[in-house]
């Protein structure tokens, strides 16, 4: 009793160590991140998922990572921030799972699709308690037809050149895409905000500072 109870202290002290490490991260950008998504991420222990309290990716095998805490929180801020309604999120890259747990306690839906068919099955099972998850096999570039009208798609691999055009018509009007993107001419990756403003894809600046990252890149195909 009392060792779970310590183990459980334990747990949480470490979680806050890491909230604490993500806080640090965002004011060196100027950014408060909202508290709603430090309260989500204080909720969900990023552990289970296969990663650490530090503020880095970890590898989850097959040559992928869980992403950085502070990108998880970045990017879930932005969503929460620019998505003119919270109905539909889509997920590019369901990986461990955990950016897809956190995004269902904000979202009415979150489908989530991942090419590697292993770590969609753990994934699906790890996230068999979420009702308002749906993960699929597939590769991010072509999801099946049947899906809803999508108000945010987070891409959590990194995509350089242009974004597949597909995205765009999936998303309702003002519905937004938050992707860690080069374009052809950039060597480094940043993470970008786009919005659908009447069937073109423009660019929202968020922040005075470029949030330069790295990421697993997106890879056509599924396997
Ligand atoms: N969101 C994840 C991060 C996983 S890393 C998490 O919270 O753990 C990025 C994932 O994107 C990898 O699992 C990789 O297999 C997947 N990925 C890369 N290209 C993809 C594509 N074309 N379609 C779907 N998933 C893709």
């Amino acid at each position: 009793m009392l060792n779970s109870f310590k183990k459980n202290l334990t747990e949480r002290n470490q979680v806050l160590i890491m909230i604490d490490k993500i806080k640090a991260h965002a004011k060196s950008h100027h950014i408060n991140i909202s508290p709603t998504i430090l309260n989500i991420m204080k909720e969900i222990p990023r552990k289970h998922f296969g990663g650490t309290i530090d503020d880095s990716a970890h590898p989850i095998g097959y040559g992928q990572t869980i992403s950085q805490p502070f990108m998880v929180a970045l990017m879930t801020h932005l969503l929460l921030q620019y998505t003119p309604q919270l109905n539909q999120a889509l997920e590019i890259g369901t990986g461990s799972g955990y950016q897809a747990a956190i995004l269902a306690r904000l979202f009415k839906k979150v489908t989530s699709i991942e090419r590697i068919q292993a770590l969609y099955h753990e994934a699906r099972k790890r996230l068999h308690t979420f009702k308002n998850i749906q993960i699929i096999h597939a590769d991010g570039k072509h999801i099946p037809h049947n899906h809803d009208s999508i108000d945010a798609i987070i891409v959590t691999c990194g995509i350089q050149g242009s974004l597949p055009s597909s995205w765009i018509n999936w998303l309702n009007p003002q519905g937004i895409i938050v992707v860690p993107h080069s374009t052809h001419l950039e060597d480094s990756m940043r993470i970008r905000l786009y919005k659908n403003i009447n069937g073109c894809i423009v660019e929202v600046p968020y922040n005075n500072q470029p949030i330069h990252c790295r990421f697993v890149p997106f890879v056509p195909g599924r396997n």
